[in-house]
């Protein structure tokens, strides 16, 4: 029997609760199906403010390893966008091992609703990278634990455009505070990504006047939006020195990180990406040391989930847009507490969001 026990003396330590990014998330969920080929990790962070409700990525992760790591961060990040919006919900998120091109199909959408569903609303699913509202259609054949879901089936569709609503306001307000005003017009912008929402984004801010640079890795993409929005294209990965006013992370995550911080001309970070920061404290440090105005990526792209919790509450469209204007206001408490307090904004945000969960935590165990 016992020579049958995998000898673990030799492998990792604490793989899952002793990781860098686990930070006392309540249920980690891994699913299986050997039919559909579904490999998906499911993290609950935390519920004191309700159930957890965060979209599903789909990436073609380079091992397991970085998948629970990003599943980890990504459902943190939730519980703390939603506690600084006001929502009464919790923080989680999915990831499916895979390429969302060429691996998503019916079947494995349908089966990865299931493991949902098992969850009983405890985690409640909705749309993020490699996901389009028909994957959240049919998740919604297998359970209730959904949103994003079409117009057409009675949900509130693509929550991209609210998102990037989101991030348009936070950017003006970050600029009121950094430039003494919120008009971009003639402000040089780098937006890297224009996918879902950073395209949206760059409507906004063409419309307005500012000097748009465009970065992405899909180049048929970047030359059709470079002739739609009259805006100058940028290829490539070496964009971080570039001559700008703002800079828009709208593709992935942690691009403030130790070999780009130094580099950064931009005096304004405001994009849609989660996790910007590649460490939170030191480097929401390190760019309140260095006067660049921070707008906090849990705050100003939580438009998109202010947008699928009215899916939940009875969707009324423009009470959204209301709610998500106010990230303009909301940013710009932030960047006066940073100041009033010398902290970074990052850690003003954060401070706000755990107060509101530990209030609700104490009245829960009275
Ligand atoms: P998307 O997949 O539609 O767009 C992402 C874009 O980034 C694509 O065009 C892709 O080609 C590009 N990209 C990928 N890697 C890149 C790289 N290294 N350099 C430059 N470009 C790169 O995703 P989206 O829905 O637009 O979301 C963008 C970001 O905003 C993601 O980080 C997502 O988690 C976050 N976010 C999205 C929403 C939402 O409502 N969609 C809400 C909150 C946060």
């Amino acid at each position: 029997m016992t020579s049958e026990i995998l000898d673990t003396s030799e492998l990792k330590q604490d793989p899952v609760f002793g990781q860098l990014s686990f930070d006392a998330h309540e249920q980690i969920v891994f699913c299986n199906d050997e039919d559909t080929g579904l490999k998906a990790i499911i993290g609950i962070h935390n519920t004191v403010l309700g159930p957890a409700l965060g979209g599903t990525r789909m990436w073609s992760y380079k091992s397991e390893w970085d998948a629970l790591n990003d599943v980890l961060r990504l459902s943190r990040g939730m519980t703390y966008k939603s506690a600084i919006t006001g929502l009464n919900l919790g923080g989680g998120k999915a990831v499916i091992i895979g390429n969302a091109k060429t691996q998503k199909n019916d079947a494995l959408m349908r089966k990865f609703g299931e493991f949902v569903n098992s969850l009983s609303g405890k985690y409640i699913t909705a749309e993020d990278v490699g996901m389009e509202t028909r994957d959240m259609d049919i998740i919604r054949e297998v359970t209730p634990h959904v949103t994003g879901i079409s117009e057409a089936n009675g949900g509130s569709g693509n929550p991209s455009p609210v998102t990037a609503y989101g991030v348009y306001m936070g950017m003006k307000a970050a600029s009121k505070f950094k430039f003494g005003t919120d008009n971009l017009e003639g402000k040089k912008v780098l937006v890297q990504g224009v996918g879902h929402v950073g395209e949206t984004l760059v409507k906004y801010i063409t419309e307005e006047g500012a000097q748009v640079i465009i970065n992405d890795i899909n180049e048929v993409r970047l030359q059709e939006l470079s002739k739609k929005y009259n805006a100058n294209v940028v290829l490539g990965d070496d964009i971080y020195g570039l001559d700008i006013d703002i800079y828009a992370p709208c593709a992935l995550g942690a691009t403030v990180n130790d070999n780009t911080i130094n580099r950064l001309n931009a005096k304004v970070i405001a994009g849609a990406a989660n996790n910007q920061l590649a460490d939170e404290v030191k480097h929401g440090k390190l760019l309140q040391e260095r006067g660049i105005a921070y707008a906090p990526d849990f705050l100003i792209n939580a438009g998109g989930i202010i947008n699928v919790y009215a899916e939940i509450e009875g969707y009324d469209k423009e009470e959204s847009m209301r709610k998500t204007e106010n990230i303009y206001n909301t940013t710009l408490e932030i960047f006066d507490l940073s100041e009033k307090e010398g902290i970074s904004t990052h850690r003003a945000a954060f401070n706000i969001a755990q107060n509101r969960i530990d209030k609700r935590k104490k009245e829960q165990a009275n």
